[in-house]
C-alpha cells in the first residue's frame, strides 16, 4: 500500500500490457498510481487528481498524447505538472525535442522499465525542490514549492516550467555560480540533448520575469562560467 504522502504518477498508455507492466513497476518503487487508457480520461483525471507527474504514450485514442500534453501544460491548474512523453519512434522523439510541446522529459520504445522509473525519480526530484511545501526565499523573491507560487515585492510572476526550475536551483544556493552544464542537468536532466544555447535562452526569459516589474536583476552573468543568482552583482 502507498502512503497518501507518496507522489501521484498518472500513468496514460492504451495498451493494457504496458499499462500494466508500469504500474506495477511504479508501484514497487512505492509511487502512488492512476491510471487512464486514452486522452480524455487522461485529461479528466490529471485536472481531479493533480499527480506530480504524468507518464503519458504519445499515440492514445480520444486525443493524442502531443494533445494531452498542451492542454495540461496551458491551463493553470496543470501546467506546473511534470510530463515525461512515451514515444515509440525516434522521429517522434525528434518532435518532442524539436517542438515547443512543454514535455519535460521523453523515452523512446522500446525501453527498459527501470530507466523509465529512474527517469521519472529525477523530474519528480527536480519539480520537487529539497522538500516539498517549502518556501524558498532571496531577498524579495519568494517561492513557494508546494503551490508553485513565485512572487517579487510581492506581485505574482508567471514562469514557464523550465524558467520555475532554474529559479528554484538559483534559490536552493543563493551565491553559488553555477555553470550552463550544472543547470542544464537540473533543469532538463541529465540525459536531455539540449543544446546549451538554450540554457542561455530560458534563464534569459526568466531574467525578464524577473525584472517585469523594473526592480533590479538579480541573476548575475559570469562570462565563460555560468550563471548566479546574486543581488551584489552591480
Ligand atoms: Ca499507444
Amino acid at each position: 500500500m502507498s502512503k497518501p504522502t507518496n507522489p501521484l504518477i498518472l500513468v496514460v498508455e492504451d495498451e493494457p500490457a504496458q499499462l500494466e507492466m508500469i504500474c506495477y513497476n511504479l508501484q514497487t518503487e512505492g509511487f502512488a498510481l492512476e491510471r487512464a487508457a486514452d486522452g480524455e480520461e487522461a485529461l479528466l483525471l490529471a485536472l481531479e487528481r493533480k499527480p506530480d507527474l504524468v507518464i503519458l504514450d504519445w499515440m492514445l485514442p480520444k486525443g493524442s498524447g502531443i494533445e494531452v500534453c498542451r492542454q495540461l501544460k496551458t491551463q493553470k491548474d496543470t501546467r506546473h505538472i511534470p510530463i515525461i512523453m512515451l514515444t515509440a519512434r525516434s522521429a517522434e522523439a525528434d518532435r518532442v525535442r524539436g517542438l515547443d510541446t512543454g514535455a519535460d522529459d521523453y523515452v523512446v520504445k522500446p525501453y527498459s522499465v527501470n530507466e523509465l522509473v529512474a527517469r521519472a525519480r529525477a523530474v519528480l526530484r527536480r519539480s520537487r525542490p529539497a522538500s516539498v511545501g517549502e518556501v524558498l526565499t532571496y531577498d524579495d523573491l519568494i517561492v513557494d514549492t508546494e503551490r508553485h507560487k513565485v512572487t517579487r515585492g510581492g506581485k505574482k510572476l508567471k514562469l514557464g516550467p523550465t524558467e520555475y526550475r532554474l529559479l528554484c536551483t538559483f534559490m536552493e544556493r543563493p551565491g553559488r555560480v553555477w555553470s550552463r552544464e550544472q543547470l542544464l542537468d537540473r533543469a532538463w536532466g541529465r540525459d536531455a540533448d539540449v543544446d546549451l544555447r538554450t540554457v542561455d535562452v530560458h534563464v534569459g526569459r526568466l531574467r525578464k520575469a524577473l525584472l517585469k516589474n523594473g526592480q533590479q536583476d538579480p541573476i548575475r552573468t559570469i562570462r565563460g562560467s555560468g550563471y548566479a543568482l546574486d543581488n551584489e552583482a552591480d
